[in-house]
């Protein structure tokens, strides 16, 4: 008997976004990957429901070739992301079915090549690791659930993870660990080699296509039941999930920022519920979101010293900036005895803006709407030959000049302070340190990334200067200060998640500092009673969250409501105002703030709708068919629409 399937070929276009039936061969199943005809093309599909009946008058044709199969737990998630994120079914299927290249030659063992060296496995665990990992046990047996495992920097949150991990082998199981940035996973991934050996495999996005087959294979065949990657490790071909472990679960690296813009962590959770695992949420700083919807399981402080004391440097009463003399003296020390210490400061450049002093005129992008940043080319105290003005945004380029475009004048002053400037503030003040500068800038991948990071860990007496990369999870051994410039400049954005941002980067900085030294940690702030700060200064992790978790309450934030976020750019800024405006009356009833115009952004005016909602798919659905019925007219206006749902920046 012949027999019909439905496949979604994968195509990107929203116009074909159903899927077509198929006449399949016997061995296919839901999730297999198979070649078909589609209009005049040969494209990959997944079938997403087997023995369907053909429509009527249609004339179907035979898939053509059977590639894979994926487990049918990853179609029927892809799908669901499809439908909460307003994207598309193929787009979505995609994702858990990336395109696979033929194999030419040997395999290359890409996990071997791209871990770091990890330290030893502790011989015991202490008292509530063994709590946490017995009640991710009992989970696992029980069917699955989500925790939120909270501990300080070094309490021991990575152990956890491996023994369950373990457990989850020990019940034929698989296990996948998540980390917010590929720049994390050698470290994340030399201490699960350390344990599981070859049964560990690593997917991210800069694998090659070769590489990427090879770990998939290896992931689906059971040879690696242990994945470590990052965000879209979340779909590893695993034959049956026991456990997921999201580590640094507060970072918002796990939004994906185009379409499909999918959560990670929400993915994760999800996945955990339809395959019956454990998502494991570990973070020293978690996200009010996980603190008020998670059972939480505590590790406490550190295991092997104490949390270093914080000094609130207040930059009202001290001059000096970006190096105040509190900060000048403790530098000196190290300068004096060695040692080691990372200053913070997250912003590029050496001067965040150039200023006018004779008419009052900043140099502004002509696309974006922003201050152009002063970088300086080379490691010389810069002069303006060899500086440049850039654009954050769009990453255009201008040169500084010696006069103000504007009036001639040759009052050009510097505003504000960047990490090329502290670097060289540094060398003029601090000649004894070795200074190096950890951005975007400097490191451009993963094996610049490597040489800064070995290069610190070998100095005698080193400053390492960098923007919120320097307190993402790296593990630096030895240093005795951890300093933040310039708290302040994350407070001033207007997101309603400004501070929950600074306090973790704080929090997170002060845990770099002292995990096998006596640790001391200096703030520099303009706000020294700002929230943010002075819970970070305390290490009062669960204060700022009661506080902040109040204060979502009341206005009506996640987690106590979802956030849809809709943006139009185009060439007038009147037109996606208007566009906005009237999508805002179709959406009737629901809690819209705008809308509100947002910078321009490479040329493109825009602006934005937020709306409050207890029903994101909804209200993201309801807006997507307003604009598709638009469709039209706004492309005539040169328009694009985005809505994007639990948005991770406002
Ligand atoms: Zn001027
Ligand atoms: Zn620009």
């Amino acid at each position: 008997m012949t027999r019909f399937a439905s496949v979604y070929p994968l195509v990107t276009a929203r116009a074909v976004a159903r899927p077509f039936t198929y006449e399949v061969p016997e061995e296919v199943g839901v999730g297999s990957i198979v070649e078909v005809r589609f209009g005049n093309a040969r494209r990959r599909g997944v079938v997403t429901e087997l023995d369907v009946v053909p429509p009527e008058g249609v004339k179907t044709s035979s898939v053509e070739r059977v590639a894979e199969t994926l487990p049918a737990a990853l179609v029927e998630l892809a799908l669901w992301l499809a439908d909460y994120y307003g994207s598309t079914p193929a787009r979505a299927l995609a994702l858990v079915a990336p395109y696979n290249a033929k194999r030419r030659g040997e395999r290359r063992a890409v996990t071997e090549a791209s871990a770091l060296a990890a330290e030893a496995a502790p011989a015991s665990l202490s008292d509530t690791q063994q709590h946490a990992l017995a009640r991710i046990v009992s989970l696992l047996d029980e069917g699955g659930g989500n925790v939120l495992l909270w501990g300080a920097t070094g309490s021991g949150k990575t152990e956890v993870y491996i023994r369950a991990c373990e457990a989850a082998i020990a019940r034929g199981r698989g296990a996948i660990v998540l980390v917010p940035e590929i720049a994390l996973t050698p470290q994340t991934l030399g201490r699960f080699r350390a344990r599981f050996g070859d049964g560990v495999a690593v997917l991210h996005s800069a694998l090659s296509e070769a590489e990427r087959r090879d770990e998939r294979e290896r992931i689906a065949s059971g040879e690696a039941p242990v994945v470590v990657g990052a965000r879209s490790a979340v779909f590893a071909p695993m034959p049956s999930l026991g456990v997921v472990c999201i580590d640094e679960e507060h970072d918002p690296s796990y939004k994906q920022e185009s379409d499909p813009r999918y959560d990670a962590r929400t993915v994760a959770a999800k996945r955990a519920a339809l395959e019956g695992a454990v998502a494991v949420f570990g973070s020293a700083t978690p996200r009010p979101e996980s603190w008020e919807r998670l059972e939480r399981l505590e590790l406490g402080g550190r295991i092997a010293a104490p949390l270093p004391t914080v000094k609130i440097v207040d930059l009202r009463k001290q001059a000096g900036y970006p190096l105040s003399a509190p900060l000048l003296a403790e530098l000196g020390g190290i300068a004096e005895r060695g040692g080691k210490a990372i200053l913070l400061l997250n912003r590029r450049g050496v001067a965040p803006a150039v200023h006018c002093r004779a008419c009052g005129e900043t140099r502004r992008c002509p696309f974006c709407d922003v201050a152009l940043t002063l970088h300086g080319a080379g490691s010389t105290v810069g002069d303006a030959r060899d500086s440049s003005l850039r654009c954050h945004h769009c990453g255009r380029v201008e040169t500084l000049g010696e006069t103000c475009p504007a009036c001639g004048s040759a009052e050009l002053a510097r505003i504000g302070a960047g990490t090329q400037k502290l670097e060289r503030a540094l060398a003029k003040q601090l000649p004894e340190l070795e200074v190096m500068r950890l951005d975007a800038d400097a490191v451009e991948n993963a094996s610049d990334l490597r040489d800064v990071l070995e290069r610190f860990a070998r100095a005698r007496r080193a400053v390492l200067v960098g923007t919120q990369m320097v307190a993402k999870g790296h593990h630096f051994p030895g240093v005795e200060l951890a300093a933040v410039v310039d708290a302040d400049s994350g407070l001033g954005i207007p997101d309603f998640r400004a501070e929950e941002r600074t306090f973790q980067l704080l929090t997170q900085l002060a845990g770099r500092s002292g995990r096998d030294a006596p640790g001391r940690v200096l703030v520099q702030t303009f706000q020294p009673d700002a929230r943010a700060v002075t819970f970070a200064a305390r290490h009062d992790v669960r204060g700022f969250l009661d506080g902040e978790l109040d204060r979502r309450r009341a206005l009506g934030y996640p987690p106590y409501r979802h956030l849809v976020r809709i943006v139009v750019s185009g060439p007038s800024p009147d037109d996606a105002q208007q566009a906005l405006q009237e999508l805002k009356a179709g959406l009737g009833d629901a809690e819209l703030l705008g809308p509100a115009p947002l910078l321009r952004l490479r040329g493109k005016h825009r602006a934005q709708l937020v709306g409050k909602t207890d029903r994101p798919r909804a209200l993201a659905m309801r807006a997507a068919q307003l604009l598709a019925a638009a469709a039209v007219p706004m492309r005539r206006a040169g328009l694009a629409a985005v809505v994007d749902v639990d948005p991770q920046s406002l």
